[in-house]
């Protein structure tokens, strides 16, 4: 299997290729199509198989370039790793000209607020600075249509379940969720029952 039969758009392969991907790692091969297709995904995979580049490349292919509104939310445990996604995200989409920003805490809210307002496709962050962005209406909900939780087990043990919830609630209805964990924990289970319609599950 490779890259090239998944059925991406020529500036993501462009980008994959770019970014020095030759073929895709298991979950890679069999996360990023359904993604693609706009169904809700469980990957349940250690860090270390791909499983960012497997969702960013869900995010990337489905993107509207054309709408400069946040159209997929992606929150991480820690502001290193968003910070990590962010980059890989970027690295990805060069060639579609992607805008990420990651929200994390420990920066400028007002930085954050200034490149919000300017305006960006993807949003990387962590709960918290999230949910403020989300209060102050300086990230704004409505276009979004892809929402990815990665390292959920870890974002719960971290005391993050009721912002989760909270960000949740203010996403539009109709929204494609992917959820990745390296665990399963009861709350996680109930996570994917409550957010997630028809699931495909991944087990890596
Ligand atoms: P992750 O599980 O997303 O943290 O990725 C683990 C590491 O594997 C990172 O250093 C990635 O750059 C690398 N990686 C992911 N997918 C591929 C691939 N298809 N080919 C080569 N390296 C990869």
């Amino acid at each position: 299997e490779s890259f090239d039969a998944m059925g991406l758009q020529e500036n993501l392969l462009r980008g994959i290729y770019a970014y020095g991907f030759e073929k895709p790692s298991a979950i890679q091969q069999r996360g990023i199509v359904p993604f693609c297709k706009g169904l809700d995904v469980i990957q349940q995979a250690q860090s270390g198989t791909g499983k960012t580049a497997t969702f960013c490349s869900g995010v990337l292919q489905q993107l509207d370039y054309a709408l400069l509104q946040c159209q997929a939310l992606v929150l991480a445990p820690t502001r290193e790793l968003a910070q990590q996604i962010e980059k890989v995200m970027r690295a990805l989409g060069d060639y579609q000209g992607v805008k990420v920003h990651a929200c994390v805490g420990g920066t400028s809210v007002r930085e954050d607020q200034r490149i919000l307002q300017a305006g960006v496709h993807v949003v990387v962050g962590t709960p918290g600075r999230v949910f403020d962005m989300l209060r102050r209406q300086s990230l704004r909900p409505d276009c979004i249509k892809m929402f990815v939780l990665d390292e959920a087990d870890e974002m719960l043990s971290r005391g993050f379940k009721d912002q989760i919830y909270d960000i949740f609630q203010l996403l539009p209805p109709k929204i494609q969720v992917g959820v990745f964990s390296a665990t399963m924990p009861p709350e996680a289970l109930e996570i994917t029952r409550k957010f997630m319609s028809k699931p495909v599950r991944i087990l890596v």
